[in-house]
């Protein structure tokens, strides 16, 4: 999409509209940021460019890890935010700021609790798959397992507060500095026309630059050409407009991808099916990668393979299919969008993993010798020549997907503090100025391996309500004063 840019404004002292906190971008980050701000007292307004929630968290599978909360204890699962830092951690080697890590896996409980208990948001901690990396049961979801349904929750309840405005259509287009440097505002494209809003405090919540081919091209290089799957607001000026500021930005290079995506059909085929067992074949009949590794770094194996059928060329060529049984079906079937999947014909069914080959035009010999000696793998008898540890025996009848790689959201950005305040190269905050979700550094490190399932939904949730509840805090000192 096109976005108009004015970036870095002076105070012409003009203001179309008044509030406490102004946040521009009404995605999960935005709308936990409008909550929290407007039940701490400030008149929140919220920015949101799309007429409808086509945003990262409208796509995402509202999956929200959290450490220690209640509905954990009431399933029986022990776990801590140390574990949790720790999971993190491992998965990005350690390359993500560790204070940063543990302080997010601190909040999480807090964040969970706080959106169900407050927000009306509904969530159940997720007891029947873990995703790679996770060493506990942690995912708190809504019913359906989309984040359609989260960010309904999120919408209905910033509508119902009477401290909170959503203002849809309204494009922020940059921020407004004061005579002192210091950020009073925000300017909004609305309709055309130019909207400035006057505000003690400005939260960017508009994503980071996944859906912005020339700062994808700049940062991440290796995703050229890649399909991008997520919301198409997510186009980096939250974070230029940071720079422009002064504001130090990092992981840069960090990303997120994911290789089950169903093609065609645009569907996210959870990657439950995987992870109870399944595997990926590409047009030869092969495996090429250990696919329980991660969903993100096996993408980029999964780019690497031919298109399946000879008119599938280009960016959104489907490359593999995803292989599994009844048994893992059954536990797919607890996510809406692999139902959808399914309902629209995406997902075939065969008796032997031949037949399915056979209705995947893949190499049907090939496929069966690979299936047998993955078996082999399952029953101890042979190594998996990627590593794959967890081999498990399918029986027939199996089930499968075509499906593709894709980019789902970058994962650097502006560096913030504790309470989500835009942070300087010598690490002073920018006054007045929060960041979170995409638009602020994650913690995930570099590239596309050290992304840890929910990294993406905790910083953008959890920097928004830290961020609002910070803001909102400052404004009622300065009442106060
Ligand atoms: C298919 C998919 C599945 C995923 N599943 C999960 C999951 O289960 N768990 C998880 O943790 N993460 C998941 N993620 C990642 C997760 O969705 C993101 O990390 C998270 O939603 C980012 O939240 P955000 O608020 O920063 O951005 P968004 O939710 O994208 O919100 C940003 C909003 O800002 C708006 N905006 C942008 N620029 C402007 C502007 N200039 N003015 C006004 N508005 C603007 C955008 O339109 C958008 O609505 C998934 C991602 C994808 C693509």
């Amino acid at each position: 999409m096109t976005t108009r840019n004015l970036a870095i404004q002076a105070d012409n002292g003009q203001w179309e509209i008044e509030c406490d906190v102004a946040v521009v971008g009404a995605g999960g980050c935005g709308m936990a940021a409008t909550l929290a701000s407007a039940q701490g007292g400030a008149h929140t307004v919220v920015l949101e460019k799309m007429q409808r929630p086509l945003s990262n968290t409208a796509r995402s599978g509202g999956m929200i890890p959290a450490a220690g909360t209640r509905f954990q204890s009431a399933a029986g699962i022990d776990d801590s935010p140390h574990d949790f830092a720790r999971d993190i951690l491992t998965k990005n080697a350690h390359s993500a700021d560790e204070a940063t890590v543990l302080h997010m896996a601190r909040t999480s409980r807090e964040l969970v609790e706080w959106l169900v208990d407050e927000c009306a948001v509904k969530l159940e901690v997720v007891s029947d798959f873990k995703y790679p990396g996770h060493t506990r049961f942690r995912m708190h979801a809504p019913p359906s397992r989309t984040g359609v349904e989260l960010i309904t929750d999120l919408r209905r309840a910033v509508q119902k507060h009477p401290n909170a405005d959503l203002v849809e259509g309204a494009q922020g287009i940059g921020l407004v500095v004061d005579a002192r440097g210091e950020v009073c505002g925000a300017i909004a494209d609305q309709g055309g026309q130019e909207v400035r809003i006057k505000a003690a405090k400005v939260i960017l919540a508009c994503n980071g630059f996944a859906g912005n081919p020339k700062m994808v091209e700049q940062y991440c290089p290796e995703l050229r050409g890649m399909y991008y799957f997520g919301g198409e607001g997510s186009t980096g000026e939250g974070i230029l407009w940071g720079q422009e500021l002064g504001a130090a930005v990092a992981f840069m290079d960090g990303y997120q991808c994911h290789s089950t995506v169903a093609i065609p059909g645009e569907t996210l085929i959870t990657y439950a099916t995987v992870m109870e067992g399944g595997f990926q074949l590409n047009k030869a009949g092969e495996r090429f990668g250990d696919e329980t590794h991660g969903y993100s770094e096996h993408a980029l194996e999964v780019i690497k393979q031919l298109a399946l059928d000879a008119e599938d060329t280009g960016m959104v060529a489907a490359r593999a299919w995803v292989m599994y049984d009844e048994r893992v079906h059954k536990i797919a079937l607890g996510f809406d969008d692999y139902k959808a999947a399914c309902e629209v014909g995406l997902v075939k069914k065969a008796d032997s993993i031949a037949g399915l080959a056979r209705l995947a035009a893949i190499d049907a010999s090939k496929a069966q010798t690979t299936f047998e000696h993955y078996q082999s793998c399952a029953r101890g008898e042979a190594i998996d020549p990627f590593g794959r540890k967890d081999c498990r025996l399918l029986h027939a009848p199996f089930f499968g997907v075509k499906v593709t790689a894709a980019l789902f959201h970058t994962q650097g950005g502006l560096n913030v503090n504790e309470h989500a305040q835009v942070l300087k190269e010598d690490k002073t905050p920018i006054s007045n100025l929060y960041a979170g979700g995409g638009c602020a550094a994650g913690i995930s490190g570099h590239g596309p391996g050290g992304y840890l399932s929910g990294n993406g939904l905790l910083t953008a949730l959890g920097y928004g309500m830290l961020a609002g509840r910070h803001a909102a805090n400052a404004v009622r000192e300065a009442r106060g004063k």
